[in-house]
């Protein structure tokens, strides 16, 4: 097989949200695996709406997931003389056209061609205009965009990796623009000459775009360019299965970054998304991950966004995650934690195997270690609860072997029993008097994780 090459194209107008990432993702995977070649192009063709900050943060993003290219990135604002000759040569081969209709006229026959139960596309019109049309035109100070004519007749068809045989009938597409009346060419354009030049093996993008192909297709054999593969991903859905982005507008991975998702865990679940797994694990390294893909895994129906099952996964990588690391990855939310982050850093090292266990988020898993780590400001407790603690209040802790949690663990029930109060009330007390709540981690290990002095220090403070 040829080397595969293959790219991602954001458009600098957002954030990066779920499905570019998606396709970033599988587009990576796909070149990883086959030991091929990544890049990156930047299709900042429309001016008006692509911002360097977007590209930026994009690229910011797919750096925090792990994505590395080899190439780019490419800027399509930086090879418009490349698509301008080009355009030349369909100019003079008279496959273009010029068309002077205004943005009023095509809405209007766009509304006309829906009305009547027809598929909107353009009729054609200005194909068919004289020069002297033309010239009236120009006097009017229109500008002219540019239009390929799709050639009479003829069927375009296509081997797509997921979907099998697809065609569409040239009769049901419509002239379609590829170069602006203000000079700029249009993504159909752009993406398949820079497809091309760049020898882009493999195109797997999302299914919104499969509606594009056969365009594309149609300029690849005007230019004599040979096709690329093309696969095209599921869509993705929302819960309740409408469109991801129709209702929630486009989840980006900003939002999910800012509550502190590890990029391990959303890794792995993108890889969900419309792909299956030949074996099922909790945890996947990143090269295991590369290993399972497959373009024959991805499905054709459209896979749905699961956010709960996302954070469940980013409870299961944060308890993957050795102490160091998952200190290192919650430093950017230790702003909830306080100032003394830095200082403490010794001290919190025992509590965080018990905030880890309960955690599915960064900023969580920082908010439930502070909670251990500083105790209660305040606890009130009622009538009962009030006599549980005056009696652990006479025990004497000093005698206990405290490095043992074994010991603490029968201590524990030992005192329980003498109390003669019930466990559940008993145990409860304990944990509301040493973390501020009734329920949470074991007490045996939460005990020996704050350490003698500390947990007397908090009955005492109760008292
Ligand atoms: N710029 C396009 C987008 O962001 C790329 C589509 C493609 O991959 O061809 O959707």
């Amino acid at each position: 097989m040829e080397t595969v090459k293959t790219r991602f194209a954001p458009s600098p107008t957002g954030f990066l949200h779920i499905g570019g990432a998606r396709t970033a993702v599988f587009n990576w995977a796909f070149a990883r695996k086959e030991k091929g070649i990544f890049l990156l192009r930047i299709e900042d063709t429309d001016r008006e709406r692509s911002r360097p900050l977007f590209e930026e943060a994009v690229l910011e993003d797919l750096r925090w997931l792990g994505i590395d290219w080899n190439e780019g990135p490419y800027r399509q604002s930086e090879r418009f003389g490349l698509y301008q000759s080009f355009f030349a040569d369909l100019q003079n081969r008279n496959l273009v056209y010029p068309c002077y209709c205004t943005p009023q006229e095509l809405e209007a026959e766009r509304e006309k061609a829906l009305a009547q139960g027809k598929p909107p596309r353009y009729s054609g019109k200005c194909f068919f205009a004289t020069s002297e049309d033309r010239a009236r035109w120009e006097k009017e100070g229109r500008l002219p965009s540019w239009r390929f004519r799709i050639p009479a007749g003829g069927v375009v068809r296509f081997h797509d990796l997921i979907r099998g045989e697809m065609h569409f009938s040239c009769a049901s597409l419509g002239d379609f623009i590829i170069i602006k009346s203000d000079g700029v060419p249009t993504y159909n354009f752009a993406c398949v000459i820079d497809d091309a030049l760049m020898g882009i093996s493999h195109v797997l993008r999302g299914e919104e775009h499969l509606s594009n192909t056969p365009y594309q297709i149609l300029l690849y054999q005007a230019l004599g360019f040979s096709l690329p593969c093309f696969a095209h991903l599921p869509i993705i859905l929302d819960e309740d299965r409408t469109k991801l982005s129709k209702r929630r507008g486009d989840v980006s991975l900003r939002s999910f970054r800012e509550e502190g998702l590890l990029p391990q865990a959303l890794l792995h679940y993108l890889f969900t998304l419309g792909h299956s797994f030949a074996e099922e694990k909790e945890l996947f390294t990143i090269s295991e991950l590369i290993d399972s893909f497959a373009i024959e895994r991805i499905g054709k129906a459209g896979a749905v966004f699961d956010e709960a099952r996302l954070w469940s996964m980013n409870g299961t990588y944060i308890r993957g995650l050795p102490s160091e690391e998952l200190l290192l990855a919650g430093k950017e939310f230790s702003r909830e934690f306080g100032k003394d982050w830095n200082e403490t850093k010794e001290k919190i090292v025992p509590l965080i195997p018990l905030a880890q266990e309960e955690a599915t988020n960064l900023r969580e898993f920082v908010t439930i270690l502070r909670e251990i780590y500083r105790g209660p400001d305040t606890v009130s407790l009622n009538g009962e609860q009030e006599k549980v603690c005056h009696f652990l209040h006479g025990l004497s802790f000093e005698a206990i072997d405290w490095d043992d949690q074994e010991t603490i663990k029968k201590k524990l029930r030992a005192w329980q029993k003498a109390s003669g109060v019930p466990p559940a009330l008993f145990y409860r007390t304990l944990r509301m008097i040493l973390i501020g709540r009734e329920e949470g981690p074991e007490l045996h290990r939460l005990l020996w994780a704050l350490g003698k002095d500390e947990v007397m220090r908090r009955i005492h403070k109760t008292l």
